[in-house]
Order: structure tokens, then sequence, then C-alpha cells
């Protein structure tokens, strides 16, 4: 006996460790979506947390599945919490609260109106199944009773669950709805619930450190725009809005000066992060982040956003995330590479699925998960050096937005060095487009696997610099083809012979004429980079001519296997390029940012390019706009009849100003 409680004891102590460490308000997303079912994410749920207290706000489908992956026991939950009454929000709230109250904790359940009511039900529903399963260990229904206070939550003053202080307001939503914040410590983190514009929410949540937000107006990767803001109309009967756009969400976040503000409740799996961030900094200007489910925030190691073209993130303190997991595809790498004489090109299909093990996906730093794709690129058969030089950055070598890919590895996987990440501006958060970040700098955390290579949203798994895996099986005393650059040259992997035009010469490593620059950079810290050149930035690097054995794009010109009458090649260096940041012939347009030619992703050129506003210059549809807006079916919006957008441009778009919009005004384009 005396032996048993001495290791209670020790157990008790243990876990009582473990809870210092949270010692931190957290809010871990439990679900992420919407009542659209979605096997990528739950039904909305948070789960907030601050040393050994754990309130559970919304209980959607798939709650319980997600609080089991995060090894949260109901029965240790504290909390209970209603945002609404629709169904998407308390769905699984009948079995939870059943094996909470099985569980024997102390809880407090609260909510808008029909929350006692909802309880009371299920507890008279469920009674003698309740009852049964207590009886087991020898208790009632009313000895349990006793354990959990329910409360209808109106007026406005705030309670307490273990040491958090809870805060809530109503907001508009087609039913009675309330946005809770949760403060104590140093923390505070508000949850909007689903909501259209309220303004008691910029109010409750005053300077917060994290508004988790409804999503309302998203836009989802690939689509063109935003979902249909304003009043939808359903036959002829206008329904009361339910959701708030993003104009609205990001006005809110900006009157309550919140840090950080969370997307969540999303009705598709993928975010166009970038147009959807870009409608938002219309007002807002903090750190704007997406919910994933099982999410943490404050995170511990930030994860970067990455819009399936281009990279960002918003932290930039981060530490490496070590990602050396070596695991095996489940599909196959399915490359070919033909020469096509007659047309003079050079043609790669492929599936972009490596031939080798990755690391593990998603993982902390990328979210994604790597998709089968179909790729095809072609290529110049015999290229030509350019008059000029074409980087990868649209601003040069070392500056500016990623405009090109680089290239292909001989087994279909692309090689893409340049990363849309820079310094931001320390209040603004403004991007400095001078100062973009290396993505092979330690510093820099876009969570690479061992092959310097990751995953976008769009399942896309991708080089940054040297494919570890793929010159594993390469023969190092033998110059090597690796892959083929977009303007038609080849790449080999650090190998060259010695005397450039001799094969015979023997091999050497090849070394770059890149190198650190001395010193500290010129800025000032805040809207540019100051401290010790690092090589966190790409500009942290120079070239010099005739330092190594390569020029500017990392390459030279000789003999190789595959060229024995010679050419000009580039090569992957370990060391800073690794994958070459220009061309010195002309790029095909196939490596466009974005581009390629993908059959199951076609994207619309907004976000093959560098990103630009959302609806810009595609002429709206105009039968949508009749639907939408024609009342009296005439073929033409008349100024009364026009709403949102076009209500506010209706003047200019009505050019010959006879009150009324007709098709050819309409599709005129919008400058
Ligand atoms: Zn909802
Ligand atoms: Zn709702
Ligand atoms: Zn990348």
């Amino acid at each position: 006996m005396k032996k048993h409680f001495i290791l209670i004891l020790f157990l008790v102590s243990i876990s009582l460790k473990a809870q210092d460490n949270n010692a931190q308000l957290t809010a871990t997303i439990i679900g992420s979506g919407s009542p659209k079912f979605n096997t990528e994410r739950a039904g909305p749920s948070v789960l907030i947390r601050y040393k050994n207290t754990q309130i559970l706000v919304d209980m959607g489908n798939g709650t319980q599945a997600n609080l089991q992956k995060n090894n949260t026991k109901i029965k240790d939950i504290d909390g209970f919490l209603f945002t609404h009454h629709h169904l998407d929000h308390n769905e699984e709230f009948a079995p939870i609260f059943i094996q909470s109250l099985l569980g024997g904790n102390k809880t407090c359940i609260a909510g808008p109106k029909q929350t006692t009511a909802i309880i009371d039900k299920i507890s008279e529903i469920y009674e003698e199944d309740i009852a049964y399963r207590l009886s087991k260990s020898g208790r009632s229904l009313a000895s349990v009773k006793a354990n959990y206070t329910a409360k209808n939550l109106t007026g406005n003053i705030p309670f307490y669950i273990g040491e958090i202080k809870i805060s809530y307001v109503p907001v508009k939503h087609t039913i009675a709805s309330l946005a809770y914040r949760f403060d104590v410590g140093e923390g505070s983190i508000v949850i909007s619930g689903d909501l259209t514009y309220s303004k008691t929410l910029p109010e409750l949540a005053n300077n917060a450190d994290y508004l988790i937000m409804d999503s309302g107006g998203a836009i989802a990767l690939g689509s063109k725009k935003q979902m249909p803001q304003g009043t939808k109309r359903t036959g002829n009967k206008t329904t009361q809005k339910a959701h708030v756009n993003l104009t609205e969400s990001s006005q809110m976040a900006q009157e309550a000066k919140v840090k950080n503000l969370l997307l969540t409740h999303f009705n598709f799996t993928q975010v166009d992060e970038v147009a959807t961030t870009e409608e938002i900094r219309k007002h807002y200007v903090g750190t704007v982040l997406y919910a994933h489910d099982l999410m943490v925030i404050p995170h511990k190691e930030e994860v970067h956003s990455h819009d399936g073209i281009t990279h960002s993130h918003s932290n930039e303190h981060l530490p490496k995330i070590e990602n050396s997991a070596k695991e095996t595809l489940a599909i196959k790498n399915n490359v070919s590479i033909i020469t096509d004489k007659a047309h003079d090109v050079r043609i790669i299909t492929s599936n972009a699925i490596p031939n080798h093990t990755v690391g593990q996906f998603p993982t902390q730093g990328n979210p994604n998960k790597i998709l089968e794709q179909e790729k095809q690129y072609t290529i110049d058969l015999t290229p030509t050096l350019a008059k000029q030089k074409t980087h990868v950055y649209d601003g040069g070598i070392d500056k500016g937005k990623p405009s090109y890919v680089f290239g292909v590895a001989i087994n279909g996987v692309k090689f893409e060095p340049s990363a849309n990440e820079y310094f931001r501006h320390a209040a603004t958060n403004e991007p400095n487009y001078e100062w973009t970040l290396e993505p092979l700098s330690d510093e820099v955390n876009l969570g690479e696997d061992y092959n310097n290579a990751h995953v976008q949203p769009n399942g896309e798994y991708h080089y940054h610099g040297t494919p570890t895996g793929l010159v594993a099986s390469f023969d190092k005393s033998k110059m090597t083809l690796v892959g083929w650059a977009a303007d038609g040259f080849p790449m080999y992997y650090k190998m060259g012979y010695k005397d450039v035009m001799d094969a015979n010469s023997g091999v050497i490593q090849l070394k770059s004429s890149y190198v650190l620059r001395q010193g500290e950079r010129p800025g000032d810290g805040i809207s540019a980079p100051d401290g010790k050149y690092s090589g966190k930035y790409v500009r942290d690097y120079e070239y010099k001519a005739d330092y190594g054995d390569l020029d500017e794009c990392n390459g030279r010109t000789g003999v190789t296997p595959e060229f024995p009458e010679g050419t000009y090649y580039y090569v992957v260096s370990d060391e800073f390029p690794s994958a070459s940041r220009c061309f010195m012939g002309t790029p095909s347009d196939d490596f466009k940012i974005g581009g390629g030619r993908n059959s199951t992703q076609q994207r619309p050129n907004r976000s093959q390019q560098r990103p630009q506003p959302a609806n810009t210059n595609t002429p709206p549809n105009f039968t949508a706009i009749l639907q939408r807006m024609d009342a009296n079916k005439d073929k033409k919006i008349s100024k009364g009849e026009a709403k949102g957008n076009l209500k506010e441009n209706f003047d200019r778009r009505d050019r010959n100003q006879d009150g009324f919009i007709t098709e050819d005004e309409m599709s005129i384009r919008n400058e």
C-alpha cells in the first residue's frame, strides 16, 4: 500500500511538472471547417488551455476524433462553451457531454439561449443509457448532476473557469450568437464565432493577441474571386446575411488593433492565402494566419504559409526545423524526357513525385501533403546564350519577387530556388522587396526536408537547392547530369572537368563565386534589416568574378558527357547559390512562376504570376450580375438595382450616363 502511495505521489509530481510548461494561454484549432463536410477540416471547435484548465468552444463534426489526435481527454475538460446553436457548432455536444458526465470532472457549460434547454433534453433522452453506464461504477444520474453548472449567458458579467477570465458579447449572425474573450497572465485570445459585421466585436477584442475569426469571403486556391458577398437571394426571398466578408473582418481586426488575425471556419480545403491576405491588408496591417486542424497558437514554431507558387511567412526568427525523416511515398515517380528534333525541343513530362525518400509532410513549417501533378515543360533543344541575363527574381539576381522556376531535375521534380519571403517592416509588416529571404539559410524556416525540398499547397514537391536524395547515387568521380534549366542548358551536380575542355582531365568540385559580404547590413532594423551579414537574405551574398570556378549564374562553358562538343552548363553547388538564380539563355515560359502545364491544377493567371489584387481586370460576368441584381428583368441594371461594388462604381461604369448599366458598358475592362 505504502509503495503505491509513493508511486502516486511520484506521478502527481510528474504531472505537476508537465503542467508548468503550460503556463501560457494557448488555443488549439480542433476543427477549422464549416457545415460543409471536409475530411481535411473538422467542424468548428477550439480548445483553450492555460496550465491545467481546458475549455472547449464549440463541438462540430469531428471534434472527438481530433481531441483524440491531440491527446486531450474529454474527462479532463473543464468548460464547454457555445458561440451559437447552429448544428455545425454543436453536432458532437451530446456524446461529449455524456462522456464528460461519466468522467466525473466538475465542468461549466455555457452559451447563448437554448444552452440549458439542450442539456436538459439530452439528459432526458439519454437518461436510461446514462444511468446504466453510471451504475457500473455504483453512481446515479442524480449524483453526477451536481458536477456541472449550466447557464445561458445574458448580460455582460465576465466569469472564470480556473484562472481564465471569460468575457463575451453578442454578435450578429442568423441566430443568437456570442463572441468570447479569454484573458489570463500575459495572454488574450478572442473567438468571434460566426458573424457579420458587429461593432461589439472590436470592443471585446481590443488589443488582444489573437482574434480567431469567421473566414467569410476567404478566397479558395484556384478560384477566380471572392465568394459572393452581401445579401444573398434564394428565389425571391432575400435571406439574412450570415457571415462577414473580408472587408468586414479586416475592418473589425483593425478597429480592435489585434496583433494576429487567424481565419477559420473554411468551407474549402486550400486557401489562396496571397489573394486573401491582400484583401485583408486593405484595413488590417497585423499578422494574418490561416487555421488548419490541430494548429496551436501562439506558435511555438510559426507555420509559414505557402500559396502554391510563392512562399510567405510572418515570423522572422525561426529555429531550423528538423525534418530529417525518410519516408517512402506510395505513389511512384513517373517522368519522361524526350527530344523532338523536328521541333527543336526537349519535352519533360512528369508527375512531380520524387524517386527517393522524402521528409515528413505535412510538417511544422510546411502544412501541405505531397500530391501527384501533371506537369509538362518544353525547353529549347539547341539553346544559345542570350544578350542579357534573366533572373529568377523580377528585381535582379538578389531582389524582388520570384518570377521563374529555375529548372527540372532528371526525376521530373522542379528546382525553385526563390522564395516570396522578405524582410518586413517592424511596425507595418510591409515587405521590403530589396531583402528577399534566402530559403537555404538556417535562419529561414520553410519546413524543408533533407532534400532541401518541401511542398506547395497544391501538393507539388520541389527543390530549393541540392536534391540530396537524388544525388546520393551519383558517382562523385564523374560529371553527372542532374537536370535541365528553363533555358534548355543542362545542369550538373557540383563536379566538373578539371580542364574545362578536356573530358579526360579528371573531375574537381566546382566552386561558386559568391561570397558572404563582410560587416553589417546597412538597414535600421525597422524598414530594412540590420545586423551582421549571415546569409539570411539573398543580398547577404555578393558575386566576386573569378573568386571560384563559376560565373554569376553558377555556370561555365565546356565539354560534358552529354555534350562532348561543349555547351554552356549550370552547376548545382552545395553552397550558395546551390540552384542558380539567373539564366544565361532565354527561359521557356513554361517555367514562369506558377507556369508549366498542369491539366489537373489549372490556375487563374492571377495566381500564376505574382499576386495582384483580387477582382482585377477580368470583366465581370454580366449574366450573373443580371441574376443577382436585375429585379425588373429589363436586362440592364439601374442605379437602384445595383449592389456592392457596382453600386459604388455606378457612375464610372455608366459611360453614356443614361442611368443604366448595359452589357457592353459592363464588358469594358475596369482600369
Ligand atoms: Zn458555422
Ligand atoms: Zn452559424
Ligand atoms: Zn518552396
